[in-house]
């Protein structure tokens, strides 16, 4: 939200290009995608990213051979039990998690929950929760719902500027934070938090919805507690995909899970009357998993495999660096200030900008820019998102955008 700096000079479409043409470990990773509709600039992969190009072949022979030919054989495939495990063990390294402690399933709705309830359970007796109060609305409702529930008390904060005093004041058990705001796209400091809650005895729940498979993550380098993240948007597992679910090792044997199943179970197909849960971090798988999803997202993981994450954060911040110029130089006197931090570290995956008129109406600037064929998303009161996907976006199609937005507020 600071002011905008004087940029050493104009930006072209040609240093775009040049920016393109650099020496880039994530050089083939476009290719492994589909392109979206003709002569569409997309920009939304916070709300679903795109779709690996081999993604309907699979889903095609799961449902051929997988459904319609082998029906109930299908299970035998010992496979789809093991997608749960094998896609978040594919994934792990983009956010600084060992293998074994990442699992893919259920929603991020739904992991929330489990982990509220195990950091709750592991922190017992204490029974505050603290969560942000202006925060992408399915966080807030899961921490508000176990509250009605009666497993814990909510002390709701605006900022992370009031963390320090709510837990000097309360025996906190719990704190639940957005790595990046959905709308601003601010970054916080995801060890310094940590530490922070650690050292006043709590632990926290991050949701790494709007950082995960966009730029740096490092949930162990951080020490941090557990962890959610979104399937379907930067990480590309297709629309519903299911989530990401991270706990560290010193908790995974420290309670049951909230929500006891037979997946999670020590033994599943022994079919014993009593629950036991299974080691490490998989007993918080509850059902079966989603098998028709798990094909679509199986691509996806697959391309994410090879993906080095320092690569992806650099080139993540040279496309959003390069857009945060653009936007200054073409559309600042237009109408538009870029509401984002202007420091990548402190930013998410997407850059938002708002206009700067009172009144103005940042829906309507949306849908102008979708109907010119460049794909973005708004969230109330103010806020347009350009989400930037640092394996499929392009310099060119960020000063392409730039100027179909220029056009459009002139
Ligand atoms: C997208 C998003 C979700 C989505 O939750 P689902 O239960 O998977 O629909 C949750 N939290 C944040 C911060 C998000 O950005």
């Amino acid at each position: 939200m600071s002011s905008a700096p004087t940029p050493a000079r104009l930006l072209t479409r040609e240093d775009c290009a040049a920016l393109d043409a650099q020496p880039c470990r994530l050089a083939n990773a476009r290719s492994a995608f589909a392109a979206g509709a003709p002569g569409t600039i997309y920009l939304d992969g916070n709300s679903i990213g795109p779709m690996p190009a081999d993604a309907p072949a699979r889903l095609a022979s799961l449902l051929e051979s997988g459904w319609r030919r082998e029906r109930r054989l299908g299970w035998n495939d010992p496979d789809w039990l093991d997608h749960p495990r094998s896609l978040g063990a594919a994934v792990a390294h983009l956010i600084g998690a060992a293998p074994e402690d990442l699992l893919v399933c259920d929603t991020t709705s739904v992991n929330l929950y489990k982990l509220l309830r195990l950091a709750l359970a592991v922190a017992s007796p204490r029974r505050v929760v603290v969560a942000e109060r202006s925060v992408f609305p399915t966080n807030r409702y899961v921490a508000e719902g176990i509250v009605h529930a009666g497993f814990a008390d909510l002390v709701s904060i605006d900022s992370v500027d009031q963390l320090t005093a709510v837990l000097t004041g309360n025996d906190v058990a719990a704190v639940t934070l957005s790595h990046v705001d959905y709308r601003s796209s601010v970054r916080l400091d995801m060890a310094e938090l940590t530490a922070l809650i650690h050292r006043h005895g709590a632990t926290v729940v991050w949701d790494l919805s709007h950082s995960a498979g966009a730029v740096a993550v490092d949930l162990c380098g951080s020490d941090a507690d557990f962890a959610v993240a979104s399937g379907y948007k930067y990480l590309c597992g297709g629309p519903g995909a299911p989530a990401l679910l991270y706990v560290h090792p010193r908790w995974q044997q420290a309670a049951w899970p909230a929500i006891c199943g037979w997946m999670g179970h020590l033994d599943t197909f022994a079919f014993a009357p009593e629950y036991a849960p299974a080691p490490g971090v998989a007993r918080h798988l509850a059902g079966t998993p989603a098998v028709i999803a798990n094909a679509a997202w199986r691509a996806a993981a697959d391309i994410w495999r090879g993906v080095d994450p320092q690569a992806m954060d650099l080139r993540h911040q040279s496309l959003s660096d390069t857009l945060v110029d653009l936007l200054d130089q073409q559309c600042g006197s237009l109408g538009i200030e870029v509401s984002s931090p202007r420091e990548h570290r402190r930013r998410g995956g997407h850059v938002a900008v708002r206009l700067t008129a009172p009144a103005a109406d940042v829906d309507a600037l949306g849908e102008a820019l979708i109907a010119a064929g460049v794909i973005v998303s708004t969230r109330k009161p103010d806020a347009l998102r350009f989400g930037i996907h640092p394996l499929t976006t392009t310099h060119v199609e960020l000063w392409e955008a730039v100027q179909r937005l220029r056009k459009i507020l002139g």
